[in-house]
């Protein structure tokens, strides 16, 4: 590789090198795109339809012609004077701030920020809108965009303020999104959404995988290093920027080398077993067809960035309560809890080491026990249903810190709750819905297969 460059070449990656040095943040995707047009590569994109029970999987694969590197450098030359540099904003955010960590220095765009009313309204002092500039060689303001979506409504706001002979100008405008699928994934070095961050995945995919696979890796304790995942997510786009997640279509998590993999699938109507409930709704299966949806939740904490990896830095008072036989989960004081399966409340109230304690009887066998709580939101005889938040994570009772003391109980015994989970019986898709269901699951086989070998060279 290094006897085969070219002149043209050495100054090329100079110039890179050069761009890089002064502006590393905005020459990532300059440079890989360089890369690919070096060598020619292949691409594979994929496209989902939004409802996964018609998943119609167009794989496109396209050569990329190399241009000469001479065009390469001289189109570089012209774009260095327009440069791009995106943040996202903060409450804190005034005209001055906002520009200066954007890198732009134009007092007379600070002061068009400053006094113009659309951008007082929606731009500044509101969080988290993605704003892009570009500036020119002398960082002065040529143009800004920020886009956002505030309603689940399928639009979009995009703003725009641009420089025009006249002086600056302002523009909003509602425009639709445009719906479209994300292949992401990841390898976990530290935790879940240490990888998802760095893949930027958005929370809400993250909280949905967990929840998929919950029922056979517990994401609280058993994640390993080099455990690693794929998934297709929906997103809705402005402008071809990811403004709002949506659902996860197909994924594969490998926990400890076993790898598990999961599909969105809904039956289509009048094909529905009685006993899956899922004429409208739809829910996640295995590719083999077994439904994900069991009689209990893994977890009575939703998972999130408050309650993942948040490991138990304290023990119970007494030696004795020590030995009980629960499980303990570590979480802030209010955290939601929820009860994992349908039932009726036999007990809300205090009862001595427990403190707040709400006890829930789910059949003539089984019984959930959630401990030390802050707040009960439910009485004794409410009939409770899956995932429902019964009350809120606390340290009443013998606690000497926050957490969420679990047990499961059948015939008053207490049981490991993620092999009670593990054990409860599958639903499989109705026997009608067969030949729909093979037909989306090979499909997604076979795009979790190109997704894993995508992201081993990306790693590599
Ligand atoms: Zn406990």
């Amino acid at each position: 590789m290094i006897h085969g460059l070219t002149q043209a070449a050495e100054s090329l990656l100079t110039f890179a090198a050069e761009l890089a040095r002064r502006h590393p943040r905005r020459v990532t995707a300059v440079l890989a795109a360089l890369m690919l047009g070096g060598t020619g590569a292949t691409f594979a994109v994929a496209n989902l339809a939004p409802d996964a029970a018609d998943l119609p999987v167009h794989t496109v694969v396209e050569s990329v012609q190399t241009l000469p590197l001479q065009e390469q450098i001289d189109a570089l030359q012209t774009r260095t004077l327009r440069l791009y540099r995106s943040d996202v904003t903060r409450s804190t955010d005034t005209a001055d701030n906002l520009l200066k960590r954007l890198g732009v220095f134009d007092p007379q765009a600070a002061a068009f920020l400053r006094t113009d009313m659309q951008v007082q309204q929606t731009l500044l002092g509101r969080v988290g809108r993605n704003v892009t500039v570009e500036v020119d060689a002398h960082q002065a303001l040529v143009g800004l965009t920020a886009r956002w979506s505030p309603d689940d409504d399928g639009m979009f706001k995009r703003l725009s303020v641009l420089k025009t002979a006249d002086g600056f100008q302002s523009k909003l405008e509602t425009l639709p999104l445009a719906a479209s699928s994300r292949l992401a994934g990841g390898v976990i070095a530290s935790s879940l959404f240490a990888a998802t961050d760095e893949a930027r995945i958005p929370d809400s995919i993250a909280i949905q995988l967990a929840e998929i696979f919950s029922g056979d890796i517990d994401f609280h304790r058993a994640l390993r290093r080099g455990d690693h995942f794929s998934v297709v997510y929906e997103t809705l786009e402005g402008d071809g920027e990811p403004l709002r997640a949506g659902r996860v279509l197909s994924a594969e998590f490998v926990n400890a080398g076993k790898a598990y993999q999961a599909m969105w699938f809904q039956e289509p109507a009048g094909t529905a077993t009685a006993a899956t409930h899922s004429l409208t709704k739809g829910g996640y299966y295995t590719l083999a067809g077994e439904s994900l949806h069991r009689a209990y939740l893994a977890s009575p904490l939703e998972f999130s960035r408050v309650t993942s990896g948040f490991a138990m830095r304290f023990h119970p008072i007494l030696q004795t309560w020590r030995a009980h036989t629960g499980v303990d989960y570590g979480a802030t004081t209010g955290t939601p809890v929820r009860v994992v399966g349908d039932g009726v409340v036999e007990f809300a109230g205090v009862q001595n080491g427990y403190g707040n304690v709400i006890m829930v009887r789910h059949n003539n066998s089984d019984t959930t026990v959630y401990a030390h709580l802050s707040r009960i939101n439910v009485q004794r005889g409410a009939h409770v249903t899956q995932g429902q938040h019964i009350g809120a994570v606390g340290a009443t009772g013998w606690a000497t810190g926050p957490h969420l003391h679990f047990e499961f109980r059948i015939n008053g015994v207490f049981r490991d709750p993620l092999t009670i989970v593990r054990q409860s019986e599958t639903v499989p898709v109705a026997a009608a819905a067969r030949p729909l269901f093979n037909k989306a699951s090979a499909e997604v086989r076979a795009q979790l297969t190109a997704a894993a070998t995508m992201l081993s060279g990306n790693t590599q």
